[in-house]
């Protein structure tokens, strides 16, 4: 399920509304697609970095520093590449 925020005070709506019931602000599906679109790119984003940061660690704690920044950094790269491109 969804959820859909008011571009303008982030307030969670609910699809039916048409007027934000804590700003006033006029919702058309556009706005509301568009912002939700980059909440969930960010939600992934910090998913992946979270991932990134735990694969960093282990190599880290297993094998040795160098190659968990070398990893990291690598990786930070290629998921910024992907998510943003
Ligand atoms: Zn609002």
């Amino acid at each position: 399920m969804s959820v859909d925020r008011c571009p303008n005070c982030n307030k969670i709506i609910s699809p039916q509304e048409r007027i934000c019931s804590n700003c006033g602000l006029k919702l058309d599906n556009n706005s509301i697609g568009r912002i939700n679109s980059i909440y969930h790119k960010s939600n992934i984003a910090v998913f992946v970095y979270l991932i990134i940061f735990l694969i960093g660690a282990l190599i880290y704690a297993f094998v040795n520093w160098i190659l968990a920044i070398v990893v990291v950094v690598i990786l930070m790269a290629v998921s910024l590449y992907i998510l943003f491109k």
